[in-house]
């Protein structure tokens, strides 16, 4: 077979076109006879699919290349050889390997024309083909995303539409551009009638409206989310709404639309009204009765005591007994009445105006606690304390109840040593007391924070069980955590967070 005049014009086109460019993708040019042998075939591409000319030259096209990537791509080929020789011009796309021992097959676009010779007749044919698997992978990724971002925005829409929260959308100009059903309920209105229209002109009353119009204001120009609550009256009587706007961004920067999601709270806010007045008559219970305690108690003490005093001679060794017992009894309940009262106390104080010195309150502290640290042979140690916005006085009950623990719960070999450190933790500062006492197993160390709980009975060490619960209240009355870090025997870390 000649292609004789096209031949220089060929071998030009072959070596060029067999390259691969820029990228390392495969390319395939081949010349073919009309019947479909290999004429020639270009360098680059032999060179990548690791064959000599001698291995090609001669032999039909679909059995040289690696077509056996699929049982069917070498018919396929043939096939398209054999139509483009009839009938012009064929494009398919088939499944190769491209190389020998190529561990990934790729999709190459394949194109076989038919070319003229010099004489104006056919004269034989090139085949083209490029790999293209990166960009049919391309292809399905995007109708992936497409079929899952349909699916996903399918499920958006029977959220929003099923939930009782009320959703929409507000324009730039104030005006409702999307609702849920729930709200079109709640407006007795339809899609239609309602779109468009901003709070005032549905029947919003004007304070409500305008309300409404700062906060989306304020809304676009802080770029933030709007939380607010509003009360309103509808068929239902009086209900209470929670509600949050949110700015959408538009790929410019600007605030395109506000979405606006509301909540029905009324039932929410009841609740927490009722657990309030439960909880506030609760505490002004337990503090007249441990208040009104204190004086039948002392009679207690004092005749007793009195009774010892007068009528000893005429006692005997087991009625003094029972007195001291009395007496122990009393002395202890003295005790849990004193702290009980300190514990209701907590909540009553105001909120400080001021800071508070972290270590003048340690200070006042160490004054009252000068008996045990003195009996103990303890050692009380501090770094620099910072101010907080505590209140001064709970300040120093919270390390009076940290510090007299330290030194309650020592070790019976060791001298207790307190270290207290404080370091800042955001807009709060982080204080920690450490001991070298008996420590405490961690399986205990949420619930010594409760009120009555302790790990000892009171023939091992004296005490009410009350004064973490104290320090718990107190930090958490200032939106503060406390918490212990402890191995047994390796003694306590009493940490706790409070606003600075
Ligand atoms: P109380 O000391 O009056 O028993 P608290 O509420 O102060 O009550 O403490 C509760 C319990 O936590 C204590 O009974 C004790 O078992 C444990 N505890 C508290 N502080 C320490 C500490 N520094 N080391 C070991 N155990 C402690």
């Amino acid at each position: 077979m000649s292609v004789a005049g096209t031949e220089g014009t060929l071998d030009h086109l072959l070596k060029n076109l067999g390259r691969s460019g820029t990228s390392d993708r495969f390319r395939l040019v081949c010349l073919l006879s009309l019947e479909g042998s290999v004429l020639k075939c270009s360098p680059a591409t032999l060179e990548r699919a690791g064959l000599a000319p001698s291995d090609v030259v001669g032999r039909p096209f679909w059995t040289t290349m690696w077509w056996d990537a699929s049982p069917d791509a070498g018919e396929e080929v043939r096939h398209a050889v054999l139509r483009a020789a009839e009938g012009g011009f064929v494009r398919c796309d088939v499944p190769s390997r491209v190389e020998k021992n190529a561990p990934h097959t790729v999709l190459l676009d394949l194109t076989v024309a038919r070319l003229r010779g010099e004489d104006g007749a056919f004269t034989c044919l090139l085949v083209e083909a490029r790999d293209v698997s990166e960009g049919r992978l391309a292809e399905e990724a995007i109708a992936r995303l497409t079929a899952e971002s349909e699916t996903q925005r399918r499920l958006y829409e029977a959220i929003v539409s099923s939930t009782p929260d009320f959703v929409y959308v507000f324009d730039r100009d104030h005006r409702f551009v999307f609702a849920n059903d729930a709200l079109l309920k709640m407006w007795g209105k339809t899609r239609e009638e309602a779109l468009g229209k901003n709070c005032l002109e549905l029947g919003y009353e004007p304070w409500h409206a305008e309300m409404h119009d700062r906060e989306i204001e304020e809304t676009v120009s802080s770029r933030r989310a709007i939380r607010g609550e509003v009360p309103f009256n509808g068929t239902g009587g009086r209900r209470i709404y929670e509600y949050i706007f949110v700015p959408v961004v538009a790929a410019s920067g600007e605030v395109e639309l506000i979405t606006g999601t509301t909540r029905d709270v009324t039932d929410r806010k009841t609740t927490e009204e009722e657990l309030r007045r439960v909880n506030q008559d609760l505490e002004q219970f337990a503090y007249s009765a441990s208040h009104d305690l204190k004086e039948p108690l002392r009679t207690v003490k004092i005749y007793s005591e009195l009774l010892v005093a007068r009528y000893r001679e005429r006692l005997d060794g087991k009625a003094l007994d029972f007195l001291d017992n009395v007496r122990t009894g009393a002395d202890r309940m003295e005790a849990l009445v004193r702290d009980l009262l300190a514990y209701t106390q907590t909540s009553r104080l105001e909120k400080p105006g001021e800071p508070a010195d972290a270590m003048a309150a340690l200070q006042a502290a160490l004054a009252n606690l000068e008996a045990a640290i003195t009996e103990s042979g303890g050692v009380v140690e501090a770094g620099a304390l910072p101010y907080v916005t505590v209140h001064a006085t709970q300040l120093q009950s919270l390390f009076q109840n940290l510090i007299g623990n330290a030194l309650k719960y020592r070790r019976p070999e060791a001298a207790p040593v307190v270290s207290i450190s404080a370091r800042r933790q955001d807009s709060f500062w982080l204080f920690c007391v450490a001991d070298n006492g008996i420590g405490i197993q961690p399986e205990f160390r949420e619930q010594i924070f409760g009120l009555f709980k302790r790990l000892h009975t009171k023939d091992e060490y004296s005490g009410t069980g009350i004064g973490l619960a104290i320090c718990k209240r107190i930090v958490e009355r200032y939106h503060g955590r406390i918490w212990v870090g402890s191995e047994a025997d390796e003694g306590c870390r009493f940490y706790f967070t409070l606003p600075g």
